[in-house]
């Protein structure tokens, strides 16, 4: 056995033995950054080692330090886990190392995420021949749809952003709802465009279209983008895409849905009124490594028109080999990347249609068991109306519901965190993981209970 070979049956052994670990380890990790540093030690050798002592180092020195993410009890965040076919072919991903930029270049790949692409469209409803490009994550997906926005509707005007910059061409407005998740005012930062124009949202976090109408009305005829969002961290709430939708078209604007984990209620035909009217917006931005998934890093930025985000990210390198129907590189800001369709395209090719619509049912089923729960819990209260896969609950109080979290993390059985909502402090579970069990639920349950009990 060569030194590699060793190596890689090193990382399966230990791979192997984590995943197996997730269905009854703590939740959280037992260990803090310094007593990792020291496990794996600070000093830099002065030679080589062993491709198979490396990583058994690494595994044994990180095991204290690692969270349990994937297991079905992290409820943390929106944080997904990983589909079994998904996990396997990012490993082959990385042993594969296909530099993912030129369609000439790695027919494979270009393959892969050509039908993953055109599956996830379906899936998800948006338009047929939209572009889809893989990117790290929903943040610079949001960017790169957002980058194709501001470029199109300044080029209306006859402003070439590409050629001449921000500097001294018309305005944009950008016009968000108030609960607008902040990876869009990231974005929006990283294009020059500052902060959005904000909308009051209702309870629910969804945008008034009213008050959107009455907005965009103020402001006239300019260059303008809408941000929607499909699915709000808190509440997991929808915007209602058709009447915002309508009120962005009567002024000619842009419109961006930000969908993070929500668009995915599309592919459940118990949830896909959640998203109606959200497939005529221009652009999408969502993730694979939330609700689909997928290991990280795995975002996905759609645009209607190919050619809209082709202007804004597409280059033109005398080294590089074009393909006249469009390169991979032609959608995403990197050069230079790893193969990520590989495992969107797995993961949706081990669970089909069904499977896709069964993994978004199952999460909305978990979290309506986890709001019936709560809500038996004396002085609990669930806060919003739970349509999707979130649940935010109070107890009574924010130093008491401050005093519930604390005691939970430290049980360990789950990892739930906490966050501020209509001002008051709030547990904010989010079921994401396809691999929870009613069981998982019932535990974390009675570990809620317990740590409510004075
Ligand atoms: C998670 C999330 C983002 C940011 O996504 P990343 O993949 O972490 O970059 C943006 N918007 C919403 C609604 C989210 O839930």
């Amino acid at each position: 056995m060569d030194a590699r070979e060793a190596a890689l049956r090193q990382a399966h052994g230990h791979a192997v033995g984590w995943l197996a670990s997730l269905s009854d380890r703590r939740v959280p990790a037992r260990a803090s950054v310094d007593e990792i540093v020291r496990a794996l030690g600070a000093d830099l050798p002065d030679g080589p080692s062993a491709p198979a002592d490396v990583v058994d180092l690494l595994a044994t020195a990180c095991e204290p330090g690692l969270t349990a993410f994937p297991s079905g009890r992290f409820y943390g965040f929106v944080i997904g886990g990983t589909e079994p076919a998904a996990l396997a072919a990012d490993w082959l991903v990385s042993a594969w190392d296909q530099n993912s930029v030129m369609r000439a270049v790695s027919p494979a790949y270009t393959a892969a995420e050509d039908i993953a692409g055109a599956w996830l469209l379906d899936l998800l409803g948006l338009p047929g021949g939209s572009a889809v490009g893989f990117a790290t994550g929903a943040t610079m997906a949001n960017f790169t749809c957002l980058a194709a926005a501001r470029d199109a509707v300044l080029r209306r005007t006859g402003w070439n952003v590409a050629e001449e910059g921000l500097v001294g061409g018309p305005p944009v407005r950008v016009v968000a709802s108030e609960d607008r998740h902040m990876a869009v005012d990231l974005a929006l930062r990283y294009l020059g465009l500052g902060r959005p124009e904000l909308v009051r949202a209702d309870r629910q976090g969804r945008i008034e279209p009213e008050a959107l109408r009455r907005t965009l009305a103020a402001g006239g005829q300019r260059p303008t983008l809408v941000i929607l969002q499909a699915g709000d961290i808190h509440s997991g709430g929808f915007d209602p895409f058709v009447d915002s939708i309508r009120a962005a078209r009567d002024v000619g604007a842009w419109v961006h849905v930000d969908g993070a984990f929500g668009l995915w209620a599309a592919a459940s035909p118990t949830y896909a009124h959640l998203t109606a009217g959200c497939a005529d917006a221009d652009s999408w931005a969502t993730d694979a490594h939330k609700t689909l998934n997928v290991p990280y890093d795995c975002g996905l930025a759609v645009v209607r028109d190919p050619s809209a985000v082709r202007a804004a990210m597409g280059l033109q390198g005398d080294y590089l080999i074009h393909h006249e129907r469009g390169d991979p590189i032609d959608k995403v800001p990197e050069l230079s990347r790893r193969g990520r369709a590989f495992t969107v395209w797995a993961a949706l090719r081990s669970l089909g249609r069904s499977g896709v619509a069964d993994l978004v049912e199952r999460l909305c089923r978990h979290a309506s068991a986890f709001a019936t729960g709560i809500a038996g819990i004396d002085g609990a209260r669930v806060l919003n109306d739970v349509v999707f896969t979130q649940v935010c609950a109070e107890f009574g109080d924010d130093g008491r519901t401050e005093r519930v979290l604390a005691r939970l993390l430290d049980d360990g059985t789950a990892w739930i965190s906490g966050s501020t909502w209509h001002g008051r402090r709030v547990m904010r579970i989010s079921v994401s993981n396809w691999s929870t069990t009613d069981d998982d639920v019932t535990r974390a349950l009675e570990a809620i209970h317990r740590a409510a009990a004075d």
